[in-house]
């Protein structure tokens, strides 16, 4: 039976998250109609969903809402597991890569597109490149399933019959399934993210410019803080101590940002001497 919605403040966040789930409905069809339209340069984030009450803390969610932005959640995997934007694509994948880890994390990751690997298993970052981030993000202090993993590109890129390997995503890919990282952001509301690799930052902003010089530097996605650093699949081919170094150095400064705390042997790690 449906529950009415008038009363009871403990429903207002139901209420809530289905105006919000409406309201990325209308922003999806608008998104439908720009697919030639260049990458926006700044994306707007939307609203939190679900404004924090007095007294309680951003870490500390009550109940009601951590179940709401759940259900919100899985709704939205729901949808980009069925979709059918891009017919090359749908006809090309074994599964759709939406994304894995802790929903309510606050470190998230976002790659470029899922390879084979990914392609083959439903999960981003599981092939070399993913073993390397998993023994990154534990040299930082988690576990795999504390943070978020995410691509722009939800499916893999299709290569003509018979081509081994994997491609970039084109511009026009990403800037069709940009919308669901976007829904993504929202809900889980990182306090950081890192964005692995120039193709996901031309992903997510539209940038060109060359990742020497965007590495290392904070940017803004609405108003999440995001640390541009090399794919891991740059450190597989290049596999100077410098390098790793540079990719270590920013995820201290991801660690700095978070307020965890960083140990004498984190601080060393890939120092040359
Ligand atoms: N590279 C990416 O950018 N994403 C994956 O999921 C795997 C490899």
């Amino acid at each position: 039976m449906l529950r009415g919605l008038e009363e009871g403040p403990d429903l207002r966040a139901d209420r809530r998250v289905l105006q919000r789930i409406a309201q990325l409905g209308e922003s999806m069809r608008d998104s439908d109609a720009i697919e030639d339209s260049p990458i926006p340069e700044a994306p707007q984030i939307c609203e939190p969903i679900i404004p924090k009450a007095a007294g309680e803390t951003a870490d500390e969610p009550p109940k009601q809402e951590k179940r709401a932005q759940a259900e919100a959640f899985a709704a939205l995997r729901t949808q980009v597991l069925a979709c059918t934007k891009c017919p090359h694509l749908v006809a090309f994948r074994h599964s759709v890569v939406f994304g894995v880890g802790n929903p309510t994390a606050e470190l998230m990751f976002v790659g470029e597109a899922p390879g084979a690997d990914e392609d083959m298993r439903g999960e981003p970052f599981v092939g070399r490149a993913g073993e390397l981030l998993t023994k990154i993000i534990e040299t930082m202090g988690f576990q795999r399933s504390d943070v978020y993993i995410a691509n722009v590109l939800k499916c893999r890129p299709d290569m003509p019959p018979g081509t081994p390997g994997n491609r970039q995503p084109t511009p026009a890919e990403m800037q069709t399934c940009l919308p669901y990282l976007q829904q993504q952001i929202e809900l889980i509301q990182p306090k950081v993210m890192v964005a692995l690799g120039g193709t996901a930052m031309r992903g997510l902003f539209g940038k060109v410019e060359p990742m020497k010089d965007m590495r290392g530097r904070w940017h803004s996605f609405g108003s999440i803080p995001v640390m541009a650093t090399f794919h891991p699949s740059y450190l597989l081919r290049n596999q100077a101590l410098s390098e790793k170094r540079k990719v270590w150095e920013d995820m201290l400064q991801v660690l700095e940002r978070l307020g965890h705390p960083i140990n004498e042997r984190q601080k060393n790690y890939f120092l040359t001497r």
